[in-house]
């Protein structure tokens, strides 16, 4: 049988605060013996929360650069060959730029995939997760050089 007490959520605002100085986050105010869930200078709510000592995302962030700066540079392209075939009357085809036309689409859904899986991908270890950024800038340069070596 359960207490009636353990049904009642504990209040580990407060509790924290009986006897913490703490600042207010938005404006500073000592928050110290505070009793409600709102800062009373500025109105802001207030919750207690659990944040990593060091948010590590510089390989996240790193990996994401690679692949959407790839993404970027394809879709540009590849609109730019669309515009050419379209307005130059002896113009290429558009499988001569076959790079971007799939280049385009796959680095823009591993960006996106990237950005979707974040969570999963950081509970790897840390040496896989930083083969995984720098393949996403091996597959960027790797299409890049596609890219070039078709259109020299
Ligand atoms: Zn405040």
């Amino acid at each position: 049988m359960d207490a009636p007490e353990s049904r009642v959520p504990r209040d580990w605002l407060s509790e924290y605060l009986a006897d913490h100085d703490t600042p207010c986050p938005q404006c500073g105010y000592n928050l110290r013996g505070l009793r409600s869930s709102a800062c009373p200078e500025c109105n802001e709510r207030l919750v207690l929360a659990v944040r990593p000592a060091e948010p590590r995302l510089a390989w996240f962030v790193f990996g994401l650069v690679g692949l959407a700066g790839g993404a970027g540079f394809n879709v540009i392209v590849l609109g730019w060959a669309l515009w050419v075939i379209s307005f130059q009357r002896y113009g290429p085809s558009l499988g001569e730029f076959w790079p971007v036309v799939i280049g385009a689409p796959m680095l823009a859904a591993l960006s996106g995939l990237w950005v979707w899986q974040r969570r999963r991908i950081a509970r790897w270890s840390a040496s896989s997760r930083w083969w995984m950024a720098w393949g996403g800038w091996g597959l960027t340069i790797l299409w890049a050089m596609l890219f070039f070596a078709r259109v020299r």
